[in-house]
């Protein structure tokens, strides 16, 4: 994917160069930022295709950047990854939840890095090409990428968007979490993550659809499915 802007945010400066160098070489634009304000400043201002994050980051840290590019209209569609030295499951669960779109936890490869990014940057391409789907008083728009409950839109994760269209789409068939994780977020089979991962966000999306949230229905031992009737 050449001309691509990724902009990295990472006070490490061996990451930082290792994460440059592999991107540029891979075809991307690199943009960097050693400072949470510096990060923050340039991802609102070149709008690039997708940021990574470090967590923990001088003045403005990580999950601060994420929340405040997630609020912001201009931001909210930029994807980002995070990467996290802690690697503890408070950490990732609350980057999630503010939106992330994946993260990894250091030390991690470069060429799985570059993996998780093109498989985040094809799943944003993906969602320019589809309708309104409607369930009830669920309106999922995927053009306007917007959740309406009761013509009011409602403020999902980006993850939580994608898992509710992926059940939308196949509505009435069951999915598996395997099926999910990899629709969803993109792994194949080789790649480790926890199903555990797609009923945390079966759990938050649930709660922001009320009443409508019957409709997703848990099948136990295997997934999920989505009942439109
Ligand atoms: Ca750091």
């Amino acid at each position: 994917m050449p001309n691509e802007t990724i902009l990295v945010i990472e006070d490490e400066k061996n990451i930082l160069e290792l994460v440059k160098y592999n991107l540029e070489k891979e075809g991307f634009r690199v943009l960097t930022a050693l400072k949470g304000n510096a990060g923050l400043d340039m991802a609102l201002k070149e709008k690039p295709s997708l940021v990574i994050l470090d967590l923990m980051l001088p003045e403005i840290g990580g999950l601060d950047i994420c929340r405040i590019l997630k609020q912001n209209d201009k931001s909210r569609g930029i994807p980002l990854i995070m990467l996290t030295a802690k690697g503890t499951e408070a950490d990732k669960v609350v980057g999630l939840e503010l939106g992330a779109d994946d993260y990894m936890t250091k030390p991690f490869s470069p060429r799985e890095l570059i993996a998780r990014i093109k498989a985040v940057l094809r799943r944003v391409k993906d969602k320019s090409s589809a309708k309104v789907l409607k369930a009830g008083t669920l309106e999922l728009d995927a053009a306007k990428h917007e959740l309406r409950l009761k013509g009011k839109p409602v403020e999902l994760t980006a993850k939580e968007f994608e898992l509710l269209k992926t059940l939308m789409e196949a509505s009435g068939r069951v999915l598996s979490r395997e099926f999910l994780l990899e629709r969803v977020w993109g792994y194949d089979h080789s790649v480790h993550i926890e199903t555990r991962t797609v009923d945390m966000h079966v759990g938050g999306l649930r709660k922001k659809i009320g009443k409508e949230s019957e409709r997703i229905v848990t099948v136990k031992s295997v997934g999920y499915r989505f009942d439109e009737e």
